[in-house]
This record gives C-alpha cells, sequence and structure tokens, in this order.
C-alpha cells in the first residue's frame, strides 16, 4: 500500500486515565477516516497536564491501542517533549503584542462579571496591563468578534464568536502549563494533520485552536467531529469520571460495537473474527457519511 502524503490524522489522547469506550470511538474514527484514503495516523501523547495526569497511563495508553490492532506512523509525539517550541510561541506572541500577561484569576473574573461556574468569557481586564502586581502571570492571547468559519465533516458550516464565547483565551496558566489551545493548535498544524477527527465535545474547541494557527501563520486543518458516547445515565464517557477501561481481551467485540456506534453495518460473522479481520473489513468499508450527527 502507498501511503498518500494527502491525508495525515492523528489520536491524541491525554494520560489522565486509561482509555474506555469513547476514546476508542475517537481512536476509530480518525484511524478508519486516515486509512480509508491511504493516509497517515499519527499518535501523540498530550501529556501537557502532570497535576491531572496518572502514573503509568501512557504505558496502558500504547499498550491497549496495540492490543486493539491500532498501528501508528512513526514515533509517538509527546507534548511534555515540546515545551521549549511553546514557550518560543508565547513568547513571540507577547512580543507582537498578540498575547498579554493577565493577573485574574477564575475566582476574580466570576466576581467581577458575575457570571456563574462553567463557561467563563473573559472580557479582557488586563488587555491594556495587568490589574494587579503579581510575581506571575497568565498569558492570554487576544481575540477579536472576526468569525472563526469551518465547514465540519459531520457537523456542517460552523461559525463562532470566540470574542462572545470565551473572550481572549489562556495560553499559558500562571502555574507554568501551557493550555490545550495552544499546544494542540501549534501540534495539529505543526505535524502537518490534514484533519482533526475526535469526539463532538471538543468541537467549542476548534475555533480556540483555529485561532492560535491564524494568529501564527500556520494552516488550520480539517475538522470532523464524531457522535459523544454517553452512559446509561445519559453522560459523557470520560476518564475524569472513570469511565470502565476497555479491554484487549474484549477488543474484538468492542471494534465491533464501536463500528455499530459509527453507524457502519459490519455483518454479524465478524463478531466471532479477529482484530485483524474486523480492521480489514472496516477499513474497506469505511462510509463518513453512516456517522450519525
Ligand atoms: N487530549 C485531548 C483529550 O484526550 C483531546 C485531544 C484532541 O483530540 O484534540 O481529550
Amino acid at each position: 500500500m502507498t501511503i498518500s502524503p494527502s491525508y495525515r490524522g492523528r489520536f491524541a489522547p491525554s494520560p489522565t486515565g486509561p482509555l474506555h469506550f469513547g476514546s476508542l470511538v475517537a481512536a476509530m474514527g480518525s484511524y478508519l477516516q486516515a486509512k480509508r484514503q491511504n493516509g497517515e495516523w499519527l499518535l501523540r501523547i498530550d501529556d501537557i497536564d502532570p497535576p491531572r495526569e496518572q502514573k503509568g497511563v501512557v504505558d496502558n495508553i500504547l499498550k491497549t491501542l496495540d492490543g486493539f490492532g491500532f498501528e501508528w506512523n512513526g514515533e509517538v509525539l509527546y507534548q511534555s517533549n515540546r515545551r521549549e517550541r511553546y514557550h518560543e510561541v508565547v513568547h513571540h506572541l507577547l512580543e507582537q503584542k498578540l498575547a498579554y500577561p493577565c493577573s485574574c484569576s477564575r475566582k476574580s473574573i466570576l466576581e467581577k462579571t458575575g457570571q456563574t461556574k462553567g463557561e467563563t468569557v473573559y472580557p479582557g481586564f488586563c488587555r491594556n496591563g495587568p490589574l494587579e502586581n503579581l510575581s506571575e502571570y497568565s498569558i492570554r492571547l487576544r481575540c477579536n468578534h472576526e468569525l472563526i468559519q469551518f465547514d465540519d465533516a459531520i457537523l456542517g458550516p460552523q461559525s463562532f464568536d470566540l470574542e462572545k464565547m470565551n473572550g481572549d483565551f489562556v495560553l499559558q496558566r500562571r502555574d507554568g502549563y501551557f493550555s490545550y489551545h495552544l499546544a494542540s493548535g501549534i501540534d495539529d498544524a505543526e505535524q502537518g494533520i490534514t484533519e482533526v477527527v475526535r469526539g463532538a465535545d471538543l468541537l467549542n474547541c476548534s475555533p480556540g485552536q483555529i485561532h492560535v494557527q491564524q494568529t501564527l501563520g500556520l494552516s488550520p486543518p480539517l475538522y470532523c467531529h464524531l457522535p459523544i458516547v454517553l452512559s446509561e445515565s445519559g453522560q459523557k464517557l470520560s476518564k475524569q469520571s472513570h469511565a470502565k477501561p476497555i479491554d484487549s481481551k474484549e477488543s474484538v467485540d468492542l471494534l465491533y460495537k464501536s463500528l455499530k456506534f459509527l453507524g457502519q453495518m459490519p455483518p454479524i460473522e465478524l463478531m466471532q473474527s479477529n482484530n485483524k479481520e474486523i480492521w480489514n473489513w472496516a477499513i474497506n468499508h469505511w462510509q463518513l457519511d453512516l456517522v450519525s450527527k
């Protein structure tokens, strides 16, 4: 099989817990989109938030993916090895006055704006210089009302007003850690990812990441947001809520279920087969338009 350089996808788990069925669906959707187009599929570990990470989970994630028969191209990229690059970018953005230091804590923003917890919009209190004198600041990226628009491969045309949605958002936290928007925005572009396929729970993150890319003059990838897997009680499966880890001993059953979840119609006999046969079938029959919105 020749690898076409015209498609490059990725799976980018955070090592905050073992993979669960929702992770499998995201991994599978991105994998099949790539493989169906003879493209590459990269694996990236988003380990930029050590306080939220669990020891030993990276190893567990790699083994699980391998046990489910995923094959990635090239070396795994660890975001923890990219800190120098993120520093460089933040420094450049500060110099260009596209980003600025901010002394506001989450609590003070809530108090001042009367917003309640949840998604907060930052109205730019420190845009013209930090309000308070601190030894450490967070760094925010300036936004504006220019609409961020893209055509999602499943959800169709999307349009976001970042200023209304988030306001200027954090690139680097006061504790020095870099934000997901910054790290993923840079890495997706610099790894040459042509399409980001991930769960629709991250749809609201795409405009911020596109804004990071556009501000840096990098080309944004295409986006494709998959339906989210819910638990029986109707909540999104997540590592933080300790969703049941997937076990490669059950790979055939779970790969089959994941294909069905993605709207595909695998023949029932595949349930008695093995990873290889399931993947062969899936790569040959993958149809994005069967995935529900
Ligand atoms: N690392 C993030 C997570 O595990 C998502 C990465 C992405 O696909 O953009 O939730």
